[in-house]
């Protein structure tokens, strides 16, 4: 899979899209999100980064790196324009948003923009990551929102940090919001079905349904 996305840097002019997750499992909010984002700004590729070990604490049980990632290619396996990269997951100690875009950045150099993208909960939490500032200068971001949701949040958010790190006045260059179709599915939902022996089929790809069932995970 990194070969595929070696091949795509020799091209030009990219908008790569950039799916990070712990995908603990992934589920349709995580694909139809990253579909929403491919269509709505013309991405070339979503590239998927499944964490490894994740900065911020998991509530409840993590499958480990491997069934995560593997979880992850057996649901985007029949969409040509989605790759899942290990970048992540083959690191031993925690992982950074940075360290990735800073690594994506360097082997795309300035042939390819790169859009991060988020749900609207995940957005919220940017300023407490880790080098935001640096963050906002190697990749735009892409806010997904329901129909009807408040984006007043984001909006004063992204006043905010245009104003803090004195980035161009115009924030609709670094953070977009996206409207998607709402999807109230959540991967703490599934595993908290999946312990109360309650369905989860139609919420995640029955590969992925099949797969988690098979190796007994979140039990
Ligand atoms: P958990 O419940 O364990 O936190 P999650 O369902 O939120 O899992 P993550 O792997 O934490 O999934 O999320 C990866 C990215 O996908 C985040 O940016 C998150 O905001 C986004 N996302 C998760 N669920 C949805 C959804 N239903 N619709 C749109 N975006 C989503
Ligand atoms: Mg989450």
């Amino acid at each position: 899979m990194e070969e595929k996305i070696l091949e795509l840097c020799k091209k030009k002019d990219l908008k790569i899209g950039i799916m990070g997750g712990t995908f603990n499992p992934i589920h349709y909010g995580h694909l139809v999100t990253a579909e929403e984002a491919l269509i709505q700004f013309n991405l070339d590729k979503v590239i998927f980064i499944p964490t490894g070990i994740p900065p911020h604490k998991t509530k409840g049980i993590l499958a480990s790196a491997e069934d995560r990632y593997l979880m992850t290619v057996i649901a985007t396996a029949s969409n040509q324009d989605f790759f899942v990269s290990r970048i992540e997951i083959d690191k031993k100690k925690t992982c950074y948003t940075i360290d990735t875009l800073r690594y994506l950045k360097s082997i795309f150099l300035d042939k390819a923009t790169l859009y991060f993208i988020t749900g609207a909960d995940a957005i919220l939490e940017i300023l407490t990551w880790k080098d935001t500032e640096e963050i906002l200068k190697l990749c735009k971001f892409i806010a997904a929102t329901r129909p009807g949701y408040d984006a007043a949040k984001i909006k004063d958010l992204t006043t905010k940090i245009t104003k803090d790190f004195g980035l161009s006045q115009d924030k609709k260059d670094h953070i977009y919001i996206m409207e998607i179709p709402a999807l109230a599915i959540s991967s703490t939902d599934i595993r908290k079905r999946i312990r109360e022996n309650k369905p989860i089929k139609y919420l995640l790809p029955e590969g992925v349904c099949n797969y988690l069932l098979k190796h007994n995970l979140y039990k």
